[in-house]
């Protein structure tokens, strides 16, 4: 069916933005990430309904990389095949990020830092969502390996180039962070955005202090895994349910289920009710209370866990 975008989009609009460190981009509270659930294994009208009702309520940012998607890439392809059918009249309206640094393609080209690899792999990023250009264009990784010139030069030539508006990094050490900042900066193109992982049971940017020198910079932050992919929610409460991404054993194992981790879940159960809360909307409350933080950036296998999440902010 034809999607008309809710036209009640932006009646919250004073609540669920926020400005992206010293920039003019505003950016929602909560971001969708396309991580996992919208590849070519998920159901695309699953991905399309979840893709809809975040857009649908304000939700403008969403993100990718490369390799997203099972197959890698494919979560970019559904993101095409959306373009062409729902979302293209509101292209404006949407901040659409990807990224590059882990490995998409076999040889020596297809990962890290180089040149070579960061602007090949914009590219096929940009054929496979069918976009001229995307908002926001990350490092993934910091490479050791290739020289931070290399890797900095490319991400101020992709704006030049038109291919992205802006530039972020993902994952990198505080100290070719504080190097990147002024490197980008002096050539006009300030870094705008830190992408880490950041939630109640992984603290590192707190830790590591990044998240105080990106405050600090005027650089916005955006947590990813901000549920710990879906640790803190109630979603392993009583078992391990089938269709969850810990059933798959891979990117979150089943060892994490610890009778720690339940304790601490039916605390902040308790906390939530106190509150009138979930457990996920405490989890993201916490997030979005650190100084610096400008988005949360959750994942969702349905509509109804997206709702869930968005209700922290309304
Ligand atoms: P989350 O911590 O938000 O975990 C999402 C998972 O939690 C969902 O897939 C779902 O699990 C479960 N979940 C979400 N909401 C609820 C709810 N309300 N109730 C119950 N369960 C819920 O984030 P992700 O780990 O998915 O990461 C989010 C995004 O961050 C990614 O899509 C990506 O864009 C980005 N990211 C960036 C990285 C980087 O290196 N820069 C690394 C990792 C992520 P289930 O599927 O089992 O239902």
């Amino acid at each position: 069916m034809l999607y008309h975008a809710s036209p009640e989009r932006y009646s919250l609009m004073d609540r669920i933005y926020c400005r992206c460190g010293r920039s003019g981009v505003l950016l929602p509270k909560v971001s969708l990430g396309f991580w996992h659930n919208f590849g070519g294994d998920a159901p695309l009208e699953r991905s399309r309904a979840i893709t809809r009702f975040a857009f649908d309520h304000g939700i403008t940012h969403f993100d990718f990389a490369n390799n997203y998607g099972v197959p890698a890439g494919s979560a970019e392809e559904t993101m095409g095949v959306l373009m062409d059918q729902d979302f293209r009249p509101y292209r404006d309206e949407l901040f659409i990020s990807t990224k590059a640094g882990y490995g998409m393609w076999d040889g020596p080209y297809g990962e890290w830092g180089s040149r070579k690899y960061l602007i090949s792999s914009l590219d096929q990023s940009l054929r496979r969502m069918h976009l001229d250009y995307v908002d926001l264009f990350y490092s993934h990784r910091f490479d050791p390996n290739t020289p931070i010139e290399e890797t900095l030069q490319t991400l101020v030539d992709v704006v030049r180039m038109g291919k992205a508006l802006y530039v972020g990094i993902s994952n990198w050490p505080l100290e070719p962070l504080q190097a990147a900042a002024k490197y980008l900066r002096e050539r006009d193109v300030p870094l705008l955005i830190y992408q880490g992982r950041l939630n109640m049971l992984n603290r590192e940017p707190i830790e590591e202090e990044i998240l105080d020198f990106c405050h600090r910079e005027g650089i916005g932050f955006i947590a990813y895994s901000p549920l710990a992919q879906g640790l803190l929610t109630d979603r392993y409460l009583q078992g391990i349910p089938a269709d969850s991404r810990m059933a798959q054993e891979h990117f979150l194992k089943s060892d994490r289920r610890t009778p720690e981790l339940l304790e601490y879940l039916h605390r902040l159960e308790a906390q939530g009710r106190a509150n009138g809360r979930t457990i996920a909307q405490e989890a993201l409350s916490w997030v979005l209370e650190q100084k610096g933080v400008t988005s949360v950036l959750v994942g969702a296998s349905s509509v109804e866990q997206l709702k869930n999440n968005l209700q922290t902010i309304q």
